[in-house]
């Protein structure tokens, strides 16, 4: 039996550049709402209110910390109500400029490397994705590396919780040994899952910049800087 036997994804700024993709869905829903609900929009573009409304929805509804999706179509909705929309209306057009939204969240520049990655691991291990955010592995076709796929909201806690790498061990039957977590964010994810005995595989490269001065704890197994060396870095991890 190999040493490893799972092996979980991060998804964003592990597999992809976040920041350009939710930049464009920020930019895709506005239009929506310029097109179908201009006095929304408006209000949308005023960054602060948006900001306010988070901070009261979480404080009214604090699991919706946990589901960024609810809380965005939750915004979406209040800042329909402020815009004179009656409540049921209100409803209904925030969740098509959410949908408007997550199309365009699910417009994915696959870092290089990243797709042959997967399909050669899902040759050897079990893979899973496990994600703080709203992107579904079955609208980018990963279900066909991935034989699971846990978000922050089917679990209620947020990386760097342990539940979202518990809930993958459990699923897989692995002991945290046999696990590797590849990931991006030096606490989410490297500090997190190695604080349970997983694995860690630490993706930093220049979607990463801006995280690489870390706390200790955050000390990865192997380091890498591009996708393309994560089969020979899990292959260094089961030699050791
Ligand atoms: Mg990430």
């Amino acid at each position: 039996m190999p040493r490893i036997r799972l092996v979980t994804f991060d998804l964003d700024n592990t597999l992809w550049n976040v920041q350009t993709v939710i930049g464009n869905a920020e930019r895709r829903l506005v239009g929506w709402l310029d097109d179908h609900a201009p006095a929304a929009a408006a209000l949308y573009r005023r960054s602060e209110d948006i900001n306010a409304m988070r901070i009261d929805l979480i404080a009214a509804q604090p699991q919706l910390a946990h589901d960024l999706s609810r809380l965005r179509e939750e915004i979406l909705g209040l800042l329909l109500r402020r815009a004179g929309y009656g409540s049921a209306e209100a409803e209904r057009l925030a969740a098509q400029a959410f949908a408007a939204f997550l199309e365009a969240r699910h417009e994915v520049e696959f870092f290089d490397g990243a797709l042959d990655a997967l399909a050669a691991l899902s040759r050897r291990y079990v893979l899973g994705s496990l994600t703080n955010g709203n992107a579904d592995p079955k609208k980018l076709k990963l279900d066909r590396y991935l034989t699971f796929s846990f978000c922050a909201a089917d679990v209620g806690a947020m990386k760097p919780a342990p539940d979202l790498f518990r809930r993958a061990l459990e699923h897989s039957g692995v002991h945290p040994y046999q696990a590797v977590h590849v990931g991006d964010h030096p606490i989410d994810d490297i500090a997190a899952a190695a604080k349970l005995g997983m694995h860690t595989l630490w993706v930093n490269g220049p979607a990463q910049q801006a995280l690489r001065r870390t706390p200790a704890e955050a000390q990865a197994t192997v380091e890498i800087e591009r996708l393309d060396e994560v089969v020979d870095a899990i292959e260094r991890i089961e030699g050791m």
